[in-house]
Formats: structure tokens, sequence, C-alpha cells
């Protein structure tokens, strides 16, 4: 039986070709892809493709085209096995970060791709990245998908999405997940270790929530900074942190007296790492003492891009039972390691 999937194009590096003449890049009409990519007719399953209007630098997708995504997945959800979604390379890991918390109970594999060249480029790594995310988005095993989270397939590698960086903006090789293994491996044949999978456990069917609030802030701490700046943004409502090592920071009464009083006001602090690969570990140093004396959440090991669309997920999410703490510290999606 041959599994439809559906194409998703958002634009990027993906969808462009050289114009050899002036050799400037220019987007291609996407529904051409068939030509452009005759492979693609040789592939074992029936691809449908739906493209933006106007294909974007990721740059430009943000909670709005988030939640366009999220919609047409769940629109389409029964009459697709599997999705593909054709994405810019330089926030593809925060598209699939949110997409991770807006699609609940996913059972169907959401593969986000992209890539480095054009696909019209000679060189080009697209054409694996796609011919690949295809077959990722179309494996099943006794009528259930293989896949069933929102994943990054990029350069033979297939990643988590929420836990998932862009680490190089000239490697091919430009995605890791540091602090989760691999999911699965393209050489001569294409492997999947099936114990890192993520399986929703909650029992409850696949919807889709698209709350987003807008009310998250990101700050990465320095030596020599003035935290006093904090005090002149009003109603912060989370604030994350990015602090050093496994979560310390400069140990001065100042310090106490602004988180203290941002805590006071009612602001959320989440606190994460630095460092991409580890995390937070309160208590570890008396220098992260502060932060359990305030009561600010720890990220633990969760990448920046998660941190913030979790965060911006959860916040007055009116779905979620219980405390923004309670909510941000479960592991909702293989997000986090839970210790
Ligand atoms: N600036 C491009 C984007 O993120 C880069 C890429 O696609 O690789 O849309």
């Amino acid at each position: 039986m041959k599994r439809k999937v559906l194409l998703i194009y958002t634009g990027g590096t993906i969808g462009m070709e050289k114009d050899y003449e002036t050799g400037s890049l220019r987007a291609f009409d996407f529904g051409n892809i068939f030509q452009k990519l005759p492979e693609m007719k040789l592939i074992e399953c029936e691809v449908s493709v739906h493209s933006f209007q106007k294909p974007l630098d990721s740059s430009d997708m943000g909670p709005k085209e988030w939640k366009i995504i999220a919609r047409l997945i769940g629109e389409n959800y029964n009459l697709y096995d599997g999705f593909v979604i054709l994405h810019g390379t330089d926030t593809m890991s925060y598209t699939a970060s949110a997409l991770s918390f807006m699609l609940k109970n996913l059972t169907k594999p959401v593969i986000l791709t992209g890539s480095q060249l054009p696909i019209g480029d000679l060189r080009t790594d697209a054409k694996e990245n796609l011919l690949t995310s295809l077959y990722y988005a179309s494996l099943y095993e006794n009528d259930d998908a293989v896949i069933q989270e929102v994943a990054v397939y990029f350069e033979y590698k297939l990643l988590r999405g929420n836990r998932t960086l862009k680490y190089s903006a000239e490697y091919f090789d430009a995605y890791q997940t540091p602090n989760y293994p691999v999911l699965g491996q393209s050489g001569v044949h294409l492997n999947i270790e099936k114990d890192f999978l993520w399986r929703s456990k909650t029992g409850k069917q696949f919807t889709v929530d698209t709350h987003i609030s807008q009310n998250v802030l990101f700050w990465r701490i320095f030596p020599g900074m003035h935290l006093e700046h904090f005090s002149e943004i009003p109603n912060m409502k989370v604030l994350i942190l990015q602090v050093f090592g496994s979560g310390t920071i400069f140990n001065s009464k100042k310090t106490l007296h602004t988180l203290q009083m941002l805590r006071d006001q009612g602001t959320e602090i989440v606190v994460v790492s630095q460092c991409v690969s580890g995390g937070i570990s309160f208590g570890k140093y008396s220098n992260s003492n502060i932060f359990t004396k305030i009561g600010a959440i720890s990220g633990n090991d969760m990448t920046a891009e998660s941190a913030i669309t979790k965060a911006m997920h959860l916040l007055d999410n009116p779905d979620y039972k219980g405390s923004f703490a309670e909510n941000f510290a479960k592991n909702l999606c293989g997000e986090v390691s839970v210790l």
C-alpha cells in the first residue's frame, strides 16, 4: 500500500535555484518540484504539495506561521500518513519545537527539513534531505507509523525536533541534538534507533493546540552585565535567563534583589544554560543558590529554542491545569530529560 505524504513548502534556501546568468538565488515554483526532481516519482509514497503563497526566509517565520502549519496538519491529519515541512534552516529548530508542543498526542510523523544549498545548485544537499525525509515520513510497520513525533532530518541524521539546534551556518551537517541521541541515520541502510523514539503515553486523541503567548523574554547574562535593566521592562510575564555552566550567576546582593523584585511582580524566571551540552543543576555550586531562593524554574537540559517555545505555549494556556512552573517542569513531548 502506497503511503500518502503531505509536503508543506514554507520557503528557505531549499526552494531556490541559482540564476546562472546573474549568480543570484531566486525562489522557484514549488508546484513544479516533480519536474525539478524526477526521482520523486520513484519514491514509494504518494506526495501532495502545499506551498505557502509567498515563500518565506525562515527569519520571517514566527507564531503566525507555526499556527498555520499546525492547523494545516490538523485539517489533513486523517487524510495523510505523514507530513514533511520544507523550511529555511535559520529558525527550523524554533518551528520544530513550537510544533512539538502544538501537535498533541501525535501518532504520525512530522519531519522538517531544508538545505544549505538551493535545490537547483549542482552540489545541493536538498535532494537527499528531501527524499530521505519523505522516506521517513512514510515509514510504517504493521500499520503504525514508526516515527510519531516532530523530527528534523538533515544531512543523514534524523533528530528529535525539540532537541535540535542549528550549530553551523557553513557545514551541511548543520544540526545537532547534544542532549539526546540521534533517532536515525541514513547510510547505505536507513537506520532507526527505536528505543529513542517518542511515544505519547497519554492515551488521548491527536489534537492541535495553537496557543502561543508572546509575553516571553530571553536574556543571556554576561560578566559585568547590569541586571537592573530588567526593572525598566514593564509587565514581563516570563523571563528566560541563559546563565553560566550548570546554573550559576554573579552572586551579589544586587542580583538577588533584582531577581526577587521580578518574582514579587509575578514574573516567572526560567533558567537555561549557555552550554549547549549538559544542563542546569541547581545546588551544584553555591552560585546557583540565588535561583532556588527566588523560586526560579530549572530548564534542565532543554535547548533555548525549546524553552522559549514551551514557555510561549504554556503561558496563560487555558488547557493546562496547575501552575506555569508545574507544567514547565514536565516532559511534555521528549524535550527535556526529567531526572
Ligand atoms: N536564510 C535562510 C532561511 O533560513 C537560510 C536557509 O534556508 O538555509 O530561510
